[in-house]
């Protein structure tokens, strides 16, 4: 493994146990499904999907909340499975987490000051350090001037503004890895921009690897290096943001590029090939391709009978479907 790679999972599952029925039949859902990838240091990935795909499961599994069912977590090669506690402290001194919802993840209760101390405090840094840090992190997310924020409560911040001092709680112990979770889904439209560039300016300067989880294709072309589509618990294509984006391969990732509303009117009458139907359960997942039940190319025989494998279509633009079986490179 490249020195350069920071992260690397290893046909990683996530399944929850359920009860089902009178008779409590125990079946599984099986939110990450058997996911593979490498996470270079300073590189951003966007994972992308619909709702219920797994995506936020699997953020949550790498970020250590969710124990994986079965596969491998291996950070700057040491498998998370050997960690014991205090390995597991390490860990999370080197991730950070940017939720969704930045009013819901910060307490009410606590000012700025003290939401930025606390996980500092936890890890024994310093008091003068401590009060260097949080200047600088408010100082990078830009809630200047610093005296202005520090007695402030989060109710009295706008969202973006509750969303940068998510940021700066994430980035406060000097992470390698950040995983953004639909980090813009709940701000204005205005802000959607401001804080993705400021997430990427973070990225460059501290050499920071960022997963950005989102439903959004359309915003990733201005954060990742990488896309990796996700449907029902799997990766179905991963490639470089500009090549995945110019030439989509997967009928599902070409149906999320289609969804994209289209701002020129001249563009209103065009067709768009939305696939019908809804995401499968993950408890009972389609057997083969688990897109073939929406999908208008699927061969019968083979999309509903065997999985695809990753056809490698061009240098690291990979896709799970069927119809790429003999365009490899
Ligand atoms: Fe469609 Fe078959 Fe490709 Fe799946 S493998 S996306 S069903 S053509």
């Amino acid at each position: 493994m490249s020195s350069n790679v920071l992260l690397t999972l290893v046909d990683l599952r996530k399944w929850y146990r359920i009860k089902k029925g009178i008779f409590g039949t125990v079946e599984y859902v099986r939110a990450v499904d058997g996911v593979s990838f490498n996470l270079r240091r300073g590189e951003a990935i966007s994972l992308v999907g619909e709702s219920g795909s797994g995506k936020t499961t699997l953020g949550k599994t790498i970020l250590g909340l969710e124990k994986p069912t079965s596969g491998k977590i291996i950070f700057e090669g040491r498998d998370l499975a050997s960690l014991d506690s205090k390995g597991m402290t390490w860990y999370r001194r080197q991730t950070g987490f940017v939720q969704q919802d930045p009013f819901g993840a910060l307490p009410p209760f606590m000012t700025v000051a003290r939401i930025l101390e606390e996980p500092m405090i936890i890890n024994k840094v310093e008091k003068k350090e401590r009060r260097e840090r949080i200047y600088r992190a408010l100082t990078e997310v830009r809630l200047t001037p610093v005296e202005d924020y520090l007695k402030k409560y989060p109710h009295m911040l706008s969202g973006g503004q509750q969303q940068r001092l998510v940021i700066a709680r994430a980035i406060i112990l000097n992470p390698k890895l950040i995983i953004a979770d639909e980090p813009v889904s709940m701000l204005d439209a205005s802000v959607r921009i401001e804080i993705l560039t400021l997430l990427r300016e973070l990225q460059k300067r501290h050499n920071l690897s960022i997963i950005y989880i989102t439903h959004d294709l359309s915003t990733t072309r201005y954060f990742s290096e990488w896309i990796f589509v996700m449907y029902a618990g799997k990766i179905i294509e991963k490639g470089l943001t500009s090549e995945l984006l110019k030439n989509p391969l997967h009928p599902y990732t070409r149906a999320l590029l289609q969804a994209i509303p289209d701002p020129d009117a001249k563009n209103r009458f065009v067709i768009r090939e939305i696939p019908p139907g809804e995401p499968p359960s993950l408890v009972n997942p389609p057997s083969g391709c688990r897109f073939h039940p929406r999908c208008v190319f699927a061969k019968k025989g083979l999309c509903d009978k065997k999985e695809p494998p990753e056809f490698e279509v061009e240098k690291g633009h990979l896709v799970s479907c069927w119809l790429y079986e003999n365009t490899e490179k």
